[in-house]
């Protein structure tokens, strides 16, 4: 199952790829310049900007960093109807491990509820929270987390300046 490379959604059918990157849809697909332009950041500049992030204080309970990117994810269902989404936050692993069990319960109380996505997508959502919340943590700065900065870098640099 991939993710979005632009705003990580699961993607369980379509979905389009653009120079091997998957995208949720056209509008995700159309950031893709935005994407061109962020791996043409310097790794000397990006390292120097992960490791500012990387070290800041949680935005969430202000406790000292390390920070990094923590997804989680959640289904809930009524009847016929099956919702499933991933978002991520960049917080401390404690806010991100509170995140990941609490949509792993949530997830397990209300995704069931519904056919036959409900039954299919719940254990999937449940699982993959619980690998993230009880995965080791790593002292360097993730993939996704870098990723994150090089696009908020390429964004500084594409924004156009502001008017007075
Ligand atoms: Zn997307
Ligand atoms: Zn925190």
């Amino acid at each position: 199952m991939a993710d979005c490379h632009h705003c990580g959604t699961t993607i369980l059918f379509g979905g389009r790829a653009i120079d091997g990157a998957r995208y949720c849809g056209t509008a995700c697909a159309a950031r893709h310049p935005l994407l061109a332009r962020a791996e043409l950041v310097p790794e000397h500049v990006l390292q120097k900007h992960v490791d500012i992030w990387h070290r800041s204080a949680c935005p969430r309970c202000n406790r000292p960093g390390p920070i990094d990117v923590y997804r989680h994810h959640r289904v809930h269902s009524f009847v016929l109807l099956t919702r499933w989404h991933t978002r991520q936050s960049v917080c401390c692993r404690r806010c991100g491990r509170r995140s990941q069990i609490a949509s792993a319960l949530y997830s397990a109380a209300l995704g069931w509820w519904g056919l036959p996505w409900g039954l299919v997508v719940t254990p999937v959502q449940v699982g993959r929270n619980l690998v993230a919340a009880f995965r080791a943590a790593s002292a360097a700065p993730s993939e996704p987390l870098r990723r994150l900065v090089r696009l908020q870098l390429a964004q500084q640099t594409l924004a156009p300046p502001r008017p007075e």
